[in-house]
C-alpha cells in the first residue's frame, strides 16, 4: 500500500452536515472526498417543502436543495464517491481508512457526518403514506396541517415539544402513547397539557395508517393496549415522534459514543476522542435536528479538521472560551 494516496480529508455521509463541512475544506484547498453515501442528501431526501432555512424567502424542497448545496461544493473541488462505505480503521492520530468494498481510501483526517435516521414504527401505511400525512419531522411539516386534525406518536420529550409545536396549527391534536405513563419531562408533558386543542390518548398502539380515495392519509388505526379492541382515528397528518437512531454503526465500537450510539465530541468543537477524527450533525446531535443546525456543525467540523492538518493545534478551549484568543486561520486563497 506503499503507493496509496493519502487524502487531506475524507467526509462520511452526504447530508447539510457532510456537504457544509466539504464547503468550508475545499475552500481551504484540502480537496476534500466525500463518500456520500448511495442515497446521498440524507434525511431532506425524504422531506418536500423546507421553509425554515434562511435564506430560501419561497422555500424549497429537500431534495433540490441538498443538490445545491452538493454543487456548492463541487465548485470548489470538492470530489464525491456516490456509495456506501462498508467499513472504517480508525487510528488515534494516524492514518484513516474507509473501505468500499475491496476499495480503500485513506486519508490524515475524517470528519463522521452519517447523521440520524427517526426511529420508525415499523406498521402498514407507515412509508407508503410518507410525505402525504405521515411525517417524522413536526418543526419542519407542522405548517402544512393549519385547521386539520392530527396525531402525535410518542410519549418522549420529542412528541411533547412536536405536540406543542403542532397545535399552533392544527385545530385538534391527538397525543398517543403507548403506556400510561411519559417518558417525557413532567415540565413537557405539563406544557403539552395546557394546549386547549391537545387530547391524550392511552395507553393506544398505532397498528396502521390508511389512506383516502385522495391517496393521502385519512385515518390511523390505533389498539387499546388494555383491551386489545382497535378504534380509527380520523386525522390528515400523523407525525412518528418516536426517537431518533444515529447511524453510528460503522464507527461504534472505535470511538467514543454515548449509551444511545451518538458520537461524542469534546467540548464544544467536533472533536472525537480519537485525533484526526471529527464528528458533526445529527450524528451527534440528540437534540436540535435542523438542516441549518448541521451545517453549522458542519463548518465546524471542516475548521477543526483545518486546526488538526496545519498541525497548529490552537489552545482547546480558545475558540470558544469567553475571553480566548481567537484562533487564526490561514488565509484563504479561494476567497
Ligand atoms: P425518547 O425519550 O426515547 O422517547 C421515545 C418515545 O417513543 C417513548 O415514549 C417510547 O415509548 C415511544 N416509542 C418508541 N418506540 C415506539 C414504538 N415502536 N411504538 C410506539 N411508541 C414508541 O425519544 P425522544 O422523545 O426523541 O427524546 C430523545 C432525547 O432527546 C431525550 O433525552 C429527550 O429528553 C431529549 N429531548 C429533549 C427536548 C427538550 O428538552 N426540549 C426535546 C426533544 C428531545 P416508551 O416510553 O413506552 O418506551
Amino acid at each position: 500500500m506503499s503507493d496509496q494516496k493519502i487524502e487531506n480529508l475524507i467526509i462520511l455521509g452526504g447530508g447539510p452536515a457532510g456537504y457544509t463541512a466539504a464547503l468550508y475544506a475545499a475552500r481551504a484547498n484540502l480537496e476534500p472526498l466525500v463518500i456520500e453515501g448511495f442515497q446521498w442528501g440524507g434525511q431532506l431526501q425524504n422531506t418536500t417543502d423546507v421553509e425554515n432555512y434562511p435564506g430560501y424567502p419561497e422555500g424549497i424542497m429537500g431534495p433540490e436543495m441538498m443538490n445545491e448545496f452538493r454543487a456548492q461544493a463541487e465548485r470548489f473541488g470538492t470530489r464525491f464517491i456516490t456509495d456506501d462505505a462498508d467499513r472504517v480503521e480508525l487510528s488515534d492520530g494516524g492514518v484513516q481508512r474507509v473501505f468500499i468494498g475491496d476499495d480503500e481510501y485513506a486519508a490524515k483526517a475524517l470528519i463522521l457526518s452519517m447523521g440520524a435516521e427517526p426511529r420508525r414504527l415499523g406498521i402498514p401505511g407507515e412509508l407508503e403514506l410518507s410525505g402525504r400525512g405521515v411525517s417524522t419531522c413536526g418543526v419542519c411539516d407542522g405548517a402544512f396541517f393549519k385547521n386539520e386534525k392530527v396525531a402525535v406518536i410518542g410519549g418522549g420529550d420529542s412528541a411533547m415539544e412536536d405536540s406543542i409545536f403542532i397545535s399552533k396549527y392544527a385545530s385538534e391534536l391527538t397525543s398517543v402513547h403507548r403506556r400510561d405513563e411519559y417518558r417525557a419531562s413532567k415540565i413537557m408533558r405539563d406544557r403539552a397539557g395546557e394546549q386547549d386543542n391537545i387530547t391524550f390518548k392511552t395507553p393506544f398502539v398505532p397498528e396502521e395508517f390508511i389512506a383516502g380515495d385522495d391517496g393521502k392519509l385519512r385515518a390511523v388505526t390505533l389498539r387499546n393496549a388494555d383491551t386489545n379492541e382497535t378504534e380509527e382515528l380520523e386525522v390528515g397528518g400523523a407525525f412518528v415522534a418516536i426517537g431518533h437512531i444515529p447511524r453510528s454503526e460503522l464507527v461504534a465500537d472505535q470511538v467514543g459514543v454515548d449509551e444511545d450510539g451518538y458520537v461524542l465530541t469534546e467540548g464544544k468543537s467536533t472533536r472525537t476522542n480519537v485525533e484526526g477524527v471529527f464528528a458533526v450533525g445529527d450524528l451527534v446531535d440528540h437534540t436540535y435536528r435542523q438542516a441549518v443546525t448541521a451545517a453549522g456543525t458542519g463548518c465546524m467540523g471542516a475548521l477543526d479538521a483545518e486546526w488538526y492538518l496545519r498541525d497548529t493545534p490552537p489552545s482547546p478551549e480558545a475558540h470558544w472560551m469567553t475571553g480566548g484568543e481567537p484562533v487564526e486561520v490561514a488565509p484563504n486563497p479561494t476567497a
